[in-house]
């Protein structure tokens, strides 16, 4: 046993979506129960170091995480979503996906200069992602240090990346492969 098996319990393995040769952790199962989710955030919650003013979520189960994890935290909740969504001005960030592009945005105005920033995801896989959330919250003038996600898959190679760019990372589990 180790420290996160009770919540690892809770996600469902699903092969081959959404396609062939994907193991694809289905955290929808950890929501559903009470005291895994509770668990979860409270977990998150004491995993984080200092003072936090944002907790930065990723569209859209991301969402969950940070705005459960800002409540403890005392923290707003910043919003990373796919372009196109947002109502007022905002930048925006591309990262390259395995077929093509995609793009992130925030507000322009989301951040006063110097906003510490926890970003939050459900899961980090190649990090890619992540990436190019910490490259635009720090355009935007916020200051980001730290991630957490509820599950790695530390053979992609997310998390080292991410250390790689000065982010101290955390996940409550892993799974092996892909
Ligand atoms: P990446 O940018 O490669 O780190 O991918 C991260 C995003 O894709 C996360 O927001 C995850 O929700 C989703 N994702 C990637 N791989 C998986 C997987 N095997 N199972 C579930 N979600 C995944």
């Amino acid at each position: 046993m180790s420290a996160n098996d009770d919540l690892k319990a809770l996600i469902r393995t699903i092969p081959d979506f959404p396609k062939p040769g994907i193991q694809f952790r289905d955290i929808t199962t950890l929501l559903l129960d009470p005291k895994g989710f509770a668990q979860t955030i409270e977990r998150m919650a004491a995993a984080t170091r200092g003072t936090v003013d944002l907790v930065a979520g990723i569209e859209a189960r991301g969402f969950l995480f940070a705005a459960a994890l800002a409540l403890p935290l005392k923290a707003g909740v910043l919003l990373i979503r796919k372009d196109g969504k947002l109502p007022g001005a905002t930048i925006a960030e591309d990262y390259a996906l395995e077929y093509g592009q995609d793009r992130i945005a925030i507000h322009e105005d989301a951040l006063v200069p110097g906003a510490r920033v926890l970003l939050v995801d459900d899961l980090i896989a190649t990090g890619g992602t992540a990436r190019a959330a910490v490259r635009l919250i720090r355009k935007a003038g916020g200051v980001v240090e730290q991630a957490q996600f509820l599950v790695d898959l530390p053979d992609l190679g997310g998390a080292d990346a991410l250390r790689k760019e000065d982010i101290a990372v955390d996940a409550l589990l892993s799974f092996p492969g892909h």
